[in-house]
């Protein structure tokens, strides 16, 4: 029986190591530290609901959807996952 409590234990292992992954993955993409009252590329000022929401925010949300936009039209990635979530 101890056998097979080991193999289980190495199975959530690799879930926790993965998991954690993941997370790392998704943290790089938030941005840290004080949030700007006013977007840093069209001086709009930024909702204060906004900059609560999402700590460090630097863009407001016309500026932020045009990057979103131009980042995903840019980025192989993207389209290759895009690809595989549909396939899924
Ligand atoms: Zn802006």
């Amino acid at each position: 029986m101890a056998g097979g409590w080991t193999q289980d234990g190495a199975v959530q292992q690799q879930i926790d190591a993965s998991l954690d992954d993941a997370l790392k993955r998704v943290r790089r993409h938030i941005p840290a530290g004080e949030s700007l009252r006013d977007c840093e590329r069209c001086e709009a000022e930024i909702p204060e609901g906004r900059r609560l929401a999402l700590p460090g925010v630097r863009l407001c949300v016309a500026c932020q959807s045009e990057i979103d936009r131009q980042e995903i039209l840019s980025s192989p990635y993207n389209r290759r996952g895009n690809k595989d979530s549909q396939l899924r």
